[in-house]
């Protein structure tokens, strides 16, 4: 139950924004200072920035007494960066929201007004999306499709991760110790009364996309892989198939050798069905190959992100690393 006064956490995820985030920062606050009816903490974290975004998000927090600023010890990605700032927010409900502005900030007003009447996760769902090539465009909307067609989780068709969660839910994704994280699916995943929120996608204010074809490509594979088995599935019913094709075959061929005279195969059938094979054979290795690197990986158990330094709200000076280490622990 929203309490009378209750803190609002913002996190925000930053790799290499320098141009925008002076603003990101002023528009933020002045849309939560117009709220009026919540206290609010805005965490932003800096993930392994090469640019200078580090000494802008120093300059920020001098300057305001809300902004916590987590600095992350290199480049472990959106996803990572994200949780990260989950497991600092200390609010009541929290929302994550871009650096570049592509999602608006005066819209947590109407996010923050369907959590008081009681729904526990808020979701942007991008009515359109201004400035954005074909491609992009082409191929989200695939990557929805699929993911909902194979995984068991229905993730809200263009859904992003601009979102408001309950403390309950983001309790719940930090419970989630998974290395592979794809928050919007995991936090479709937990559940509880969750509600979409419609909304026009602006361009980026500055900079360039973060997200290269390389690393779209590996969050639409964690979509995949971590929600879904179907594609183990899809192996062992490509080899029944091709099984029953050899056993036909060799039938067939038997056949021919012991009541024919004219049993002299072709070369082409042959090689052809030896690279069919072959090619096939490596798909389903690769498909393996997805999910035993995934074992893999969590198995080392290693954390999902490393803190170099927290820049405490209101605080001089930094806190020292290893105290912060301590209640910063990464999900466990
Ligand atoms: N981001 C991050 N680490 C990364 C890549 C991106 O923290 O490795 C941040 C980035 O600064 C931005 C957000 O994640 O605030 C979304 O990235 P971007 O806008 O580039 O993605 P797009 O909107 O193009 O999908
Ligand atoms: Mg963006």
């Amino acid at each position: 139950m929203p309490q009378a006064n209750p803190l609002l956490s913002i996190v925000v995820p930053c790799y290499n924004e320098e141009e925008g985030l002076r603003e990101c920062h002023s528009r933020l606050t002045s849309a939560l200072d117009a709220l009026c009816a919540s206290q609010y903490e805005v965490i932003y974290i800096n993930d392994g920035s090469r640019d200078g975004t580090g000494e802008i998000l120093r300059s920020l927090h001098a300057a305001s007494a809300c902004t916590r600023v987590v600095m992350l010890s290199r480049n472990f990605g959106h996803q990572a960066a994200v949780t990260a700032g989950l497991t600092t927010a200390r609010g009541q409900s929290v929302v994550m929201i871009d650096a570049d502005l592509q999602d608006p900030p005066e819209l947590i007003g109407e996010m923050l007004e369907l959590w008081r009447q009681g729904f526990e996760v808020v979701y942007g769902v991008r009515e359109s999306r201004a400035g954005e090539g074909r491609f992009k465009l082409w191929s989200a909307r695939v990557f929805y499709r699929l993911i909902n067609r194979l995984s068991d989780v229905e993730i809200p068709l263009d859904s992003g991760d601009f979102r408001l969660l309950d403390r309950r839910a983001v309790e719940s994704l930090l419970s989630m110790p998974e290395r592979h994280r794809l928050l919007r699916g995991m936090s479709s995943w937990i559940g509880f009364r969750q509600i979409g929120l419609k909304y026009a996608r602006a361009p980026r204010f500055a900079g360039s996309t973060k997200y290269p074809l390389r690393k779209m490509l590996n969050l639409a594979l964690d979509g995949i892989f971590s929600f879904s088995t179907v594609p183990l599935r899809l192996v062992t019913l490509l080899g029944l198939v091709t099984a029953g094709m050899a056993a036909a075959g060799i039938l067939y061929s038997l056949v021919v050798r012991i009541f024919t005279t004219h049993w002299v195969a072709g070369w082409a059938t042959l090689i052809l069905a030896v690279l069919l094979m072959g090619g096939v054979e490596m798909l389903c290795f690769g498909i393996l190959g997805e999910y035993i690197g995934r074992i893999y990986t969590e198995i080392k158990q290693r954390p999902l992100f490393l803190v170099r330094e927290v820049l405490e709200p209101g605080a001089p000076s930094s806190l020292d690393r290893r105290e912060l280490q301590k209640h910063l622990d990464p999900v466990v």
